[in-house]
């Protein structure tokens, strides 16, 4: 079932948005070469926890950090460490907060000091995707209009999106119904309405849509090498349209 929240709930969300999307910003501007993933991780915890917040992601299902980061051929679910970032990278931290009960989750893909031109073309169009995908997120609307916007946006380009992960629902809990795919999927009845509340998360590969999990049991890497981006927003859908709730101030 998919839970519609009320303006009490949607108030909660929007304050665990914005520490989020506060944490994020700070975690793009440490990203340089010769930085550490474990010590991005470590920012992001600090971060949270001062603001008042819990990492969501911490214990979840057994995850071993507050911050995920999957550098370049990675998808998604990259687990911090002694890894350093090196010029040319792109990198990917994708974060969750919870704040009174509440949860929000986003990811950014962020280049490291220089990247190649390729590299630049997919995290520009991962984050455009993502845009198309919540221009779309209208009471009315069917779920299949954000995956389709989605979808074309990243195969218009040259790219293809991942299947194997999706968006999804997200309030008292960090995954809800529905699941939000990054393509169509036929038999999607879901009619977005007012107080639904979505974690729209585009995942765009250079090549191969396939993916394989790593013997860590967590890291997700595209099958063929080809980079990969990640862009996600917490977005509810209000009478006014979409409203994101993790924008970077
Ligand atoms: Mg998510």
């Amino acid at each position: 079932m998919i839970k519609i929240k009320n303006s009490t709930e949607l108030e909660k969300m929007k304050k665990a948005g914005a520490i989020l999307a506060r944490v994020l910003k700070l975690l793009a501007d440490a990203v340089k070469p010769g930085i550490k993933t474990s010590e991005l991780d470590a920012l992001a915890e600090r971060a949270i926890i001062t603001a008042g917040g819990r990492p969501a992601f911490k214990g979840y299902r057994g995850f071993p950090a507050s911050l995920c980061v999957s550098i370049n051929d990675e998808v998604v679910h990259g687990i911090p460490g002694p890894r350093v970032l090196k010029e040319g990278d792109i990198v990917s931290l994708d974060l969750g907060v919870v704040f009174d009960g509440y949860y929000s989750d986003a990811a950014i893909t962020v280049p490291v000091g220089n990247v190649a031109p390729l590299a630049q073309k997919l995290l520009f169009v991962c984050r455009e995707a993502l845009m198309a995908g919540i221009k779309n997120a209208w009471p009315g609307k069917h779920l299949n209009d954000v995956s389709f916007a989605i979808q074309q946006e990243a195969e218009k380009n040259g790219f293809s999106v991942v299947r194997d992960f999706v968006g999804h629902g997200i309030g008292k809990v960090l995954h809800e119904e529905p699941q939000v795919p990054n393509f169509v999927v036929p038999d999607n009845g879901v009619i977005l309405e007012e107080g639904m509340t979505l974690a729209i998360e585009p995942m765009v590969n250079t090549g191969t849509h396939l993916v394989k999990v790593q013997p860590d049991g967590w890291t997700v890497v595209t099958q063929d090498g080809g980079l990969s981006a990640h862009f996600e927003h917490t977005v509810a859908i209000t009478a006014n349209g979409p409203k994101i709730l993790t924008e970077f101030k």
